[in-house]
């Protein structure tokens, strides 16, 4: 799973409505694996992009190399542009958990893929 997947995922529990994002991760085991850079892609990324909530998830993981708030020039900053692709592209958690804030659900993380599925209870 690339932080990007992880930057669009909230907790979907029934009942969880608030607070449900981002999920935190826990646990993690990441690979970086690279991929070709499109800045087309990036950019138009960059209004999708949760950037607070990317930033913290960087930090738990104790990546720190991107700037605390999105720069004014991102979509023409080269440099900004390739950490950004670096972190959200190329970085794959293969394995660990997800947890929601609010309501405590975890989510596991196995073989890169994210297992959302929730117990009929949950739904
Ligand atoms: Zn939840």
């Amino acid at each position: 799973m690339r932080l990007i997947t992880h930057n669009m995922l909230q907790c979907h529990v029934r009942g969880c409505n608030a607070n449900n994002f981002p999920l935190e991760l826990q646990e993690v085991v990441l690979e970086q694996e690279e991929a070709e850079m499109n800045e087309d892609f990036l950019r138009n990324m960059l209004g999708k992009l949760e950037y607070d909530a990317l930033v913290a998830t960087c930090h738990k993981l104790d990546i720190n190399d991107l700037p605390v708030t999105l720069p004014e020039d991102a979509q023409y900053n080269e440099e900004f542009l390739q950490i950004l692709h670096r972190i959200i592209l190329e970085t794959h958690v293969k394995s660990g958990k997800m947890v929601c804030p609010n309501c405590n659900h975890t989510y596991s993380i196995r073989d890169g893929i994210p297992n959302m599925l929730l117990a009929e209870h949950e739904v």
